[in-house]
């Protein structure tokens, strides 16, 4: 029998499963045959990015599952070079070109741009025209912290669905997830197992965390699927990454055990407040400019 996720319903309505299948540093040749994997043990949720370069594949690992379109949610994201009215909406068509599909589920904008914000909110407006045209399903944002939603919120018709941001035990975030309660976002997590603590070669990280390996073993559970559950049980989305068969599995196998109020506070307690990924108030055209082809 298949596995599959719980939903969770936008603000508009749409509904999103809650894990899905990341793919940021995989490897084109690995996306595809990761994607497909993940469609195999049951996935319906693929996140990718127009700045991963691996659209294309995604698009043909979804080809080659079998899976018809509409029993997936595709997920992709605007780069800051595509930023303004006009370079967003032809950013979709480069976007929806790549992944091979007329219409994408959710299409977010990867980062605020704080030095020019004017353009975040032209590139925003791009996607509600997207959305009031019947192009995507629904928009949102990536790593926006309170300031930027408040200054978007301000000019928008249109309330994000999602911020997709770091949250991990050791970077939770949770006055900007109180942030997104208060205006119906749903907080997807990226490094949602923490890789982030581990692939930049960090000194702490979570995949050894002795109160998530204790949790772990009670369950019979790895540290990978205990966050994952957490994730769940305080209501997020989560997208957790591999391009190993075995590990998408596990990263799937969370449905079935349950973590006590106790479990859920000690990982809440493990919340450093020291951000993996750099921070949103850095990123410039200058310094984070990449050229994003036509499909
Ligand atoms: P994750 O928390 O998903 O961790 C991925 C890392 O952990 C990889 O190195 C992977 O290696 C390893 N891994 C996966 N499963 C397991 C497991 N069960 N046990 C041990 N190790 C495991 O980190 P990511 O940073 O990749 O985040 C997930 C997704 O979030 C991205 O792929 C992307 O889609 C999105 N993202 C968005 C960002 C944004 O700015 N909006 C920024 C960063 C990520 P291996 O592949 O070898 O298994």
């Amino acid at each position: 029998m298949t596995i599959t996720s719980p939903r969770l319903t936008l603000n508009n309505g749409v509904q999103i499963p809650a894990i899905g299948l990341g793919v940021f540093q995989s490897s084109p040749d690995e996306t595809v045959t990761a994607v497909e994997h993940a469609i195999g043990h049951g996935y319906r949720l693929i996140d990718t990015a127009a700045s991963y370069f691996n659209e294309r594949q995604v698009g043909e690992g979804l080809r080659r599952s079998g899976i018809s379109r509409d029993d997936v949610f595709i997920e992709t994201k605007v780069w800051i070079s595509d930023y303004g009215y006009d370079a967003t909406l032809h950013a979709f068509n480069k976007s929806a070109g790549k992944l091979g599909v007329e219409r994408l589920d959710l299409l977010l904008l990867h980062q605020p741009l704080p030095s020019r914000f004017d353009l975040t909110l032209d590139a925003y407006r791009a996607l509600e025209k997207l959305l009031g045209d019947g192009n995507v399903r629904a928009i949102g944002v990536s790593n926006f912290m309170p300031e930027h939603l408040q200054h978007l919120l301000a000019a928008a018709t249109v309330v994000p669905a999602v911020n997709q941001i770091e949250v991990h035990p050791y970077f939770q975030q949770t006055a900007l997830q109180r942030v997104h309660e208060e205006h119906g976002i749903l907080t997807q997590a990226w490094s949602p197992i923490g890789g982030i603590t581990s692939y930049r070669g960090g000194e702490k990280r979570t995949f050894d965390e002795p109160t998530l390996l204790e949790i772990a073993r009670l369950h019979g559970k790895s540290a990978a699927q205990v966050m994952l559950r957490w994730h769940l049980q305080e209501g997020r989305s989560a997208i957790p990454k591999s391009t190993k068969a075995a590990r998408i599995a596990e990263n799937f196998d969370v449905f079935d055990f349950e973590l006590s109020s106790d479990a859920i506070s000690a990982i809440d307690a493990l919340d450093t407040g020291v951000r993996g990924g750099p921070d949103p108030d850095k990123i410039t055209l200058e310094t984070f400019k990449k050229e994003v082809p036509e499909a």
